[in-house]
């Protein structure tokens, strides 16, 4: 087992990590830009590195200062958390090329998948179903026109190396995709460095949900059901829930039982999320993310299995302790994702928080780095918390969650406690009919209501 863990991220998730850590005897190091000097990750970790000025560019992407405090302060592992390198295949190899171990799955299966092209391919093999379009990346307006005639409007066109719900155009027309297609390719150009993009049919209601898996290094492979993670502004994830409303215990013991079939196929190892898109009664596979997830705390609140302190585990060598029979999901989660924006134009709303009282009581967690006096840099994203609650069923979950909201004090900057009270006291989230779109419309109709 590792004796010291560096943790290369920041905010809330550093503090789950050291966490985590904590409880499994292990000692950590921080590291963190200027601008976080005296954020709660670096005042809790055993030894805190100061690893460059506050654009993220300089601290939480360089690679080389992050390599480079791990050998000084002696760490034998490197975990990544979500965001910044944890996605970054060449980031895996200098870690392992340096003597380290990288939390998280080969660097060949991050490359994998972060060309999306690749990834559907991969799992489309592995027997995953998958949305119609082009079989690899699309070069010229006359390719995309022939692939959009032979799927049927509307389609998408989606960046090869996109991610963070960046890079994607929906086009309805002929006409409009003879008008997007170059300003995608120059948009994915930009924004990731790399003009390739895809084409594949757009589905207009659909549900975004996807399966928790964990492997271990010896071929063990057990999902950990579903997130229904479809409230979305922006392709950006604002609440999640789990079990899916529209899921049957039947469709999910399948759906998680194909996906672990494919994981083991693909060999893939450590902690990751299949992602999904559902409409009629059908899933079709979108992407996976190779690591840990923002909204991961839902599941470990109904299956009672702490996954990062799995993770380390995995990545230690140790086979999994649990048997897909030993999973058992009991009641239901969600998560309330808090960011310090203005809840109804979303800007974001950096600067000083005066007053911080987080709710508590039975069955309410809140992750968060922030504390009474605390100043949100501008720097890094606005998120500043989640609140997540479990309750026996999902109206018990709900009833605590609008309590939970009610306690949540926070003073000094604007923030998204009233956009999820809005949200969570609607018929149709209490139903539980909604789907992609549900959230742009709400939000449309929001200061009107
Ligand atoms: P990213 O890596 O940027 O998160 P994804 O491929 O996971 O990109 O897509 C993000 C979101 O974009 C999805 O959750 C969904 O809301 C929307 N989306 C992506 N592909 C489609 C599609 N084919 N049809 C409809 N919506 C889509």
């Amino acid at each position: 087992m590792f004796k010291k863990i560096l943790i290369a991220t920041r905010g809330e998730i550093a503090l789950r990590i050291h966490r985590a850590c904590r409880e499994i005897g292990v000692k950590t190091v921080a590291v963190h830009s200027v601008a976080d000097a005296n954020a709660m990750h670096v005042r809790m970790a055993d030894e805190a590195v100061c690893i460059g000025p506050s654009v993220a560019k300089e601290s939480y992407l360089n690679k080389a200062a992050i390599i480079s405090a791990a050998l000084i302060t002696d760490a034998d592992a490197i975990h990544p958390g979500y965001g910044f390198l944890s996605e970054n295949a060449d980031f895996a190899e200098m870690v392992s090329e340096h003597g380290m171990t990288f939390i998280g799955p080969e660097a060949k299966m991050i490359r994998f998948m972060g060309n999306k092209i690749e990834a559907k391919k991969m799992m489309k093999d592995a027997g995953i179903p998958i949305l119609p379009g082009s079989d690899g990346d699309v070069n010229t307006v006359s390719e995309a026109l022939s692939i959009a005639d032979s799927i049927g409007y509307p389609v998408i066109i989606k960046a090869v190396s996109g991610g963070g719900g960046r890079g994607m155009k929906v086009v309805r027309t002929k006409q409009d995709m003879i008008e997007a297609f170059d300003m995608a390719r120059k948009e994915a150009e930009a924004a990731f460095d790399d003009g390739s993009v895809y084409i594949e049919k757009f589905l207009e209601n659909p549900r975004h949900i996807e399966f928790q898996v964990i492997a271990d290094n010896q071929g063990n492979v057990i999902h950990l059901g579903d997130r229904d993670c479809s409230l979305q502004r922006n392709n950006q994830k604002v609440l999640e829930e789990t079990p899916s409303p529209v899921i049957s215990d039947e469709l999910r013991d399948k759906m998680g039982g194909l996906v672990c079939d494919a994981i083991r196929k693909i060999g893939y190892t450590n902690v990751g999320t299949v992602e999904f898109l559902y409409e009629n009664g059908q899933f079709y596979f979108i992407e996976m993310n190779t690591r840990l997830q923002v909204e991961h705390p839902v599941t470990e609140m109904i299956t009672g299995i702490d996954i990062v302190t799995q993770q380390i585990y995995i990545a230690a060598g140790e086979p999994l302790i649990y048997k897909q029979k030993d999973v058992v999901f009991r009641g239901h989660a969600i998560e309330c994702r808090i960011n310090a924006e203005d809840p109804e134009t979303f800007i974001p709303s950096p600067g000083k928080v005066g007053l911080w009282h987080v709710p508590g009581g039975q069955w309410v967690r809140v992750d968060s780095a922030v504390y009474s006096g605390y100043t949100i840099p501008s720097n890094y994203d606005s998120l500043i918390a989640k609140l997540i609650v479990f309750g026996s069923t999902r109206k018990s979950c709900l009833m605590r969650m609008r309590r939970s909201l009610e306690e949540f004090v926070i003073e000094g900057v604007k923030n998204t406690v009233p956009l999820q009270q809005r949200i969570i006291d609607t018929k149709d989230f209490i139903e539980g009919k909604y789907n992609i779109h549900w959230l742009e419309n709400f939000i449309g109709k929001y200061p009107k209501d």
